[in-house]
């Protein structure tokens, strides 16, 4: 057995950030400033899209497109089930009611159909969530909703630089939110970048990220000088900041050899894990590029004498850690209580979850280790095989 415990995720961080930190806190640009916006130029540029805006996190980026749109009370918002309680949380804080549409079980991303069914006179917006960093069916979902004048925010916390028919993520919905917290694929910490097309959307959108004071009064009163401003909406305190640029900035650098220590541990995985009767191994959809910030192994199910519980445990005793992506939202006690869902409302986001084990998967891991994971997986599905 291998010495030390696997983490099940750990940060890539090289000299290239430290040292670019380093500088930023010499330089006495600290707080939003010059690599704040390279930042925001050169992650606009690579995702092939007119504006992006930098924020402190995902959930902010997703929060404000919400508010940018002029989602509020009475209004709905369609989800999936199987995401991070951000993606719902931000639904609440607008006083909009989040809304649920169940999962495709092949792909775990929002189905389409489902989606559709979803939707009444009162929805305003879908959700959709690139989950684990593989792109939804973006062409059905997009058309459903010009169809019926809802606005689409990409939750694409898990999927930077993921391909949808062969467009970069980051400008097909209204609105792209992206974070970059310190397990993601691309880290800077904590932060997270809004990306859009939309002018209005991204001036609505970056006056509320900094206290909705209108940089406009800046132009319109320059005679006042650089000190005058305007409040123009009761904003927030969202702005990312040159300590978390100065990260950003290098990861990006090095951007595409992450993203293949990724793909060749996926492949190292389905390859030597596809064959176990007991193991259903992710499948990227022939029309996208999966970016793997996850790896979400499924039990079959009546295939094991022990349950999910108890295999994440065998491995943990193998030093191995892992983790589970998700608890469906519908599912903890704030939903439940408030909005009367209960579990069998979304059968496939539950089957879901009671069967996915996530494996570490990220760039800090050698051959050894993910060689390791491959072993101690093998052997508890053989162990305890029904
Ligand atoms: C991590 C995550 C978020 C939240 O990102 P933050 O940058 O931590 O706010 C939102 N949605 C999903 C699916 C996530 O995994």
């Amino acid at each position: 057995m291998r010495d030390g415990f696997l983490p099940f995720a750990l940060p890539s961080i090289g000299e290239a950030e430290i040292n670019e930190v380093a500088e930023s806190l010499r330089s006495g640009w600290i707080t939003t400033g010059p690599k704040t916006h390279e930042f925001a130029e050169r992650f606009a540029a690579a995702c092939g899209v007119s504006f992006a805006l930098p924020v402190n996190s995902c959930t902010a980026a997703l929060h404000l497109s919400l508010l940018a749109m002029g989602v509020g009370p009475g209004d709905e918002v369609i989800t999936t089930p199987l995401t991070f309680c951000a993606t719902a949380n931000v639904i609440c804080h607008t006083g909009a009611t989040p809304v649920f549409a169940d999962i495709d079980e092949e792909s775990m991303n929002i189905d389409p159909a489902a989606f559709a069914k979803a939707i009444t006179n009162k929805t305003k917006a879908v959700i959709p969530v690139h989950y684990a960093g593989q792109p939804c069916a973006m062409d059905e979902i997009m058309e459903t909703a010009r169809l019926k004048g809802l606005r689409v925010i990409e939750d694409a916390a898990h999927a930077p630089f993921a391909e949808y028919k062969g467009a970069v993520i980051g400008g097909i919905g209204d609105t792209t939110c992206f974070s970059f917290y310190a397990t993601k694929n691309l880290t800077t910490s904590e932060g997270g970048m809004l990306t859009t097309n939309d002018k209005s959307i991204y001036d609505s959108a970056a006056v509320l990220s900094l206290h909705g004071m209108s940089r406009d009064a800046w132009d319109r009163y320059s005679e006042k000088g650089t000190w005058y401003y305007e409040v123009v909406a009761p904003g927030y305190k969202y702005n990312m900041f040159d300590i978390q640029a100065a990260m950003g900035l290098r990861q990006l650098d090095r951007h595409g050899e992450m993203q293949s220590r990724r793909d060749e541990i996926a492949a190292s995985y389905s390859k030597a894990l596809g064959g176990c009767p007991a193991l259903k191994v992710p499948r990227a959809g022939d029309d996208v590029r999966h970016v793997w910030h996850l790896y979400p192994l499924r039990l079959r199910p009546n295939t094991l004498s022990i349950g999910r519980a108890g295999f994440i445990d065998e491995l943990r005793t193998r030093k191995i850690g892992t983790s589970v992506h998700f608890i469906p939202v519908h599912l903890h006690p704030y939903y439940r209580d408030r909005f009367g869902f209960k579990p069998g409302d979304f059968p496939n986001a539950e089957a879901a979850y009671e069967a996915e084990i996530s494996l570490p998967i990220y760039p800090m891991m050698n051959d050894a280790d993910v060689q390791d994971v491959i072993e101690a997986v093998l052997e508890v599905a053989e162990e305890y095989k029904a």
